[in-house]
């Protein structure tokens, strides 16, 4: 029988900035679903090193690199389910690194099915390789002036180190 519709998910996250831990979720979740689509959630709680508008220019960036043609790259103030809702998601994805992040990932899980029934969230463990990698020690090596490449896509290795820069001299 012929498939009428597209299976689409939503990968979303801060991404500030996009690494290798989130790259490897996005590669595995791409081959699971008709269509990925990373979002930059704006969320006001989270003070940023990137604008949510340069995060974004990142991650299509490094998706370009990367060849992931049926990945989208978008940005949303929008409450998570109803962002979904609008783009017809059949699910969320979620990077699970350790089990510190199952506890918070389930509750949102939960709550964002009771928000809508119909929106499963999908748990993928992160590749062992990644498993301590955050942005937040990403932005720690880049003030440090560690090398970068083990932890961020080679594309965005030098806006990511500008960027520290530029703060640390203003
Ligand atoms: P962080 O700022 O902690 O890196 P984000 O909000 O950008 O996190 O993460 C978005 C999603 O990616 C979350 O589901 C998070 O659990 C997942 N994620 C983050 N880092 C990794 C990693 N190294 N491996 C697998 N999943 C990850």
């Amino acid at each position: 029988m012929a498939k009428t519709q597209q299976t689409i998910a939503i990968y979303p996250g801060s991404f500030d900035p996009i690494t290798l831990g989130h790259l490897n979720i996005i590669k595995r979740a791409a081959v699971l679903f008709d269509k990925l689509i990373v979002c930059v959630m704006v969320n006001s709680e989270k003070n940023g090193l990137f604008s949510y508008e340069d995060r974004a220019a990142l991650i299509q960036r490094v998706i370009d690199g990367a060849g992931l043609t049926n990945v989208e790259v978008d940005c949303s103030t929008e409450l998570l389910v109803a962002y979904a809702k609008r783009k017809k998601a059949r699910a969320l994805i979620k990077g699970l690194r350790a089990v510190s992040d199952y506890e918070k990932e389930a509750q949102m899980a939960l709550i964002n099915r009771k928000l809508n029934p119909k929106l499963d969230t999908l748990f993928l463990t992160s590749s062992e390789k990644y498993t301590y990698l955050s942005s937040t020690v990403v932005k720690e090596m880049a003030y440090y002036g560690a090398d970068l490449r083990d932890f961020i896509p080679r594309e965005i290795v030098d806006d990511v180190r500008e960027k520290i820069n530029s703060r640390r001299t203003n």
